[in-house]
Parts: C-alpha cells; structure tokens; sequence
C-alpha cells in the first residue's frame, strides 16, 4: 500500500528506527514515545486494523506478541513490566491504519488507560 506509512517504512520509502527485522515482522522505535521504551511491532503485510484480521494471520499476529516478549527481555523490563496494546479504530485513537502492537515500558503505568 504505497499510501500507507508503516508499508512506506517497510519498504524502507521511510526511514524507521528499526530494532527487530524478520521475514514477516518489523519493529522500531516510536516517532513520539510515550514512555522510556516505546516500540511499535507490525506485520510486514498490510493489515488496516484488528477488525481485519482473519484466521491466516493468526502465525504473525503471534509473532507480534513474541517480539514484545523478546525486545523487552533484551532492554531489561521483562521484570519491572510492560504494556502491549493494539488501539482499533476511532474510538481507541487509532491514528495509523495499519495494525501495530505498542510495546511500552520503563515507567509506572496507571489503568485503566485515558
Ligand atoms: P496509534 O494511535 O495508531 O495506535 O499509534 C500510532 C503511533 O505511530 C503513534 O504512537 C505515533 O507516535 C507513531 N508514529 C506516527 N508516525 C510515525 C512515524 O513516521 N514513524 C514512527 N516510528 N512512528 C510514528
Ligand atoms: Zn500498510
């Protein structure tokens, strides 16, 4: 999708500050973090939102939630904590229409979310 941003950084049309880089998963640092470490982790084919998701992505959408598990092992909050979040639509302020998993830590985190 030549008009989607994280497909432009996947093509590297981009540039992305690329921490994880398999056959179907890329990961990079958040423009705008919102915490110490703040990494978003996408597939690498073009899936809008959550809603779209369907049985055959079942592998990656797996795999998104390994590469959490792996990054925040490698930066040390494994055991301090994190949060994973997939934001759908509207009223979760889905702002990039390409799904992505937020992998956010380093800091004391409140909840329920705002
Ligand atoms: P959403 O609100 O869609 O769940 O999250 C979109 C995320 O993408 C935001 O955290 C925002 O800071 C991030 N973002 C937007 N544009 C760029 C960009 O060009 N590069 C990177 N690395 N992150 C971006
Ligand atoms: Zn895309």
């Amino acid at each position: 999708m030549s008009d989607c941003l994280f497909c432009n950084i996947v093509d590297g049309e981009i540039p992305g500050d690329i921490v994880y880089d398999s056959d179907s998963v890329l990961a990079f640092n958040d423009i705008s973090p919102e915490a110490p470490h703040h990494v978003l982790i996408i597939p690498k084919k073009h899936i809008p939102t959550l809603n779209d998701v369907s049985n055959s992505d079942r592998d990656v959408v797996g795999e998104l939630h390994l590469v959490a598990k792996k990054i925040a092992a490698e930066r040390g909050i494994s055991g301090s904590g994190y949060r994973t979040v997939f934001n759908c639509n509207s009223d979760a302020g889905q702002a990039v229409f390409h799904i992505h998993l937020h992998l956010l830590g380093g800091r004391k985190m409140s909840w329920p979310p705002g």
